[in-house]
């Protein structure tokens, strides 16, 4: 295949035509321009993967799919334009995208990262790249900002951040831990699928990468896999796009196709994550047989001030500890009607699971290990009566649970 490195590609992925408009314009307009040769008003679906050429080397832009392909261009220009970067970069999950920002440092660099960071993310690190890639991660706190410093070394080239991060909603002030990674010119890379681009934009605080999986919010609709990075510098726009290409983990046309529809009603899915989530817990603050809940929108919420800096609203993401330990948070879990049972988040539709035997099960016995009666909630967007009532009655129903637990602990 001739042509396939990225240098010098004749056109450049720029989102910064669509400066000054609001989010909710740049969702639904950003690369995503009628068909100039159809008119049609939905770009196709592209799914060759390769084009033709007038003479050897003589093509319009596009030579082959995996290299470059309209219908994910079109993604990644919408992508770009969400986070005000310059440059999107689409990928095949969001493990790969991830992947491929630590793709770009060298064996014996150092990682310092964020100490509840998604298992996915933790597992990748520690289990492949610290064996493969000879990198080596520190896994810190970072709700103290300041002292992060402290873990930094000669070696350390990237800080990785999650905020706010899953399942234990921590925030972290994103602007402060910019100026901490490059005064020790390390980059900054933000995981931003929890708060999306419509509530929270790291590139604006000082970010140097902003990492997607668009399995998530972007998509919107639990029906596609896919990941992204998005940028402002080209340089390393230029070394990102090399990687994608020459590691090849890309998305398909039709994956590509579903991200680009489900983000143009992101922010109206959004504002309603939001509305229903806060509502849901002030509910189950208002409880006595609720414990704890985490929801960055809560003024009880540690970080608030921080939230209230960096963030339009708290998001869609909750957890809760009930009283009754493990043995009720699965009764419960298993109790509710509307909200399903399952793994996952960022859809419509609303979901419970368990973090402890589920989604972070593979981080139990690590430092990440997460409380085992924490319940968390991926608030979708049904009507919110329906919701708190079917947690009411999931929370009535287990209440016997606890005076049982508590009998068997005396
Ligand atoms: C799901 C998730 C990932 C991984 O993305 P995939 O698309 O499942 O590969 C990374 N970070 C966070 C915060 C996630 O929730």
């Amino acid at each position: 295949m001739s042509g396939s490195e990225n240098e010098g590609h004749p056109q450049r992925r720029r989102a910064d035509h669509y400066d000054g408009q609001a989010f909710g314009t740049r969702a639904i307009h950003a690369g995503q321009e009628p068909d100039p040769t159809t008119g049609a008003v939905i770009a196709p679906v592209y799914l060759n993967s390769t084009y033709v050429q007038q003479g050897v080397g003589d093509y319009a832009g596009y030579d082959y799919s995996r290299t470059d392909n309209p219908t994910r261009r079109a993604l990644e220009i919408q992508l770009a334009a969400l986070e005000q970067g310059d440059h999107g970069i689409a990928f095949a999950s969001g493990m790969a995208a991830t992947a491929t920002v630590l793709q770009t440092l060298n064996p014996g660099d150092h990682v310092v990262c964020i100490n509840d960071v998604y298992g996915g993310t933790y597992r990748l690190f520690t289990k492949v790249l610290e064996r493969f890639a000879g990198l080596t991660f520190t896994f810190v706190p970072l709700r103290d900002a300041a002292s992060v410093a402290e873990h930094f070394t000669d070696r350390t080239r990237l800080l990785w951040v999650e905020t706010p991060t899953n399942p234990m909603l921590n925030v972290v002030d994103i602007a402060q831990l910019a100026e901490v990674a490059h005064a020790r010119r390390a980059k900054l890379a933000v995981d931003n699928t929890f708060a999306t681009p419509y509530l929270q934009q790291p590139l604006e605080l000082g970010a140097d990468i902003v990492a997607h999986s668009m399995t998530k919010y972007l998509g919107g609709h639990s029906d596609v896999v896919g990941g992204a990075l998005v940028v402002r510098d080209d340089a390393l726009a230029d070394e990102l796009r090399f990687l994608q290409n020459a590691v090849g983990a890309v998305p398909g046309p039709m994956d590509c196709w579903l991200v680009t529809r489900g983000i143009k009603t992101l922010h109206v899915r959004m504002d309603r994550h939001c509305e229903n989530a806060l509502a849901i817990a002030k509910f189950l603050e208002a409880r006595d047989d609720v414990e704890q809940v985490l929801y960055p929108g809560l003024e009880s919420h540690p970080d608030h001030a921080i939230v209230q800096r960096q963030m339009r609203a708290g998001g869609g993401m909750l957890s809760f500890r009930a009283t009754g330990g493990q043995q009720r948070a699965k009764e419960l879990c298993a109790a509710t009607k509307v909200f399903t049972l399952a793994e996952s988040l960022g859809g419509v539709e609303s979901l419970i699971e368990l973090p402890g035997l589920m989604t972070h099960q593979s981080v139990a016995g690590s430092e990440l290990e997460v409380p085992a009666e924490l319940i968390r909630l991926s608030v979708g967007i049904e009507h919110v009566d329906d919701l708190i009532r079917d947690l009411e009655h999931a929370l009535d129903s287990t209440r016997t649970l606890v005076g049982a637990a508590q009998g068997a602990e005396a």
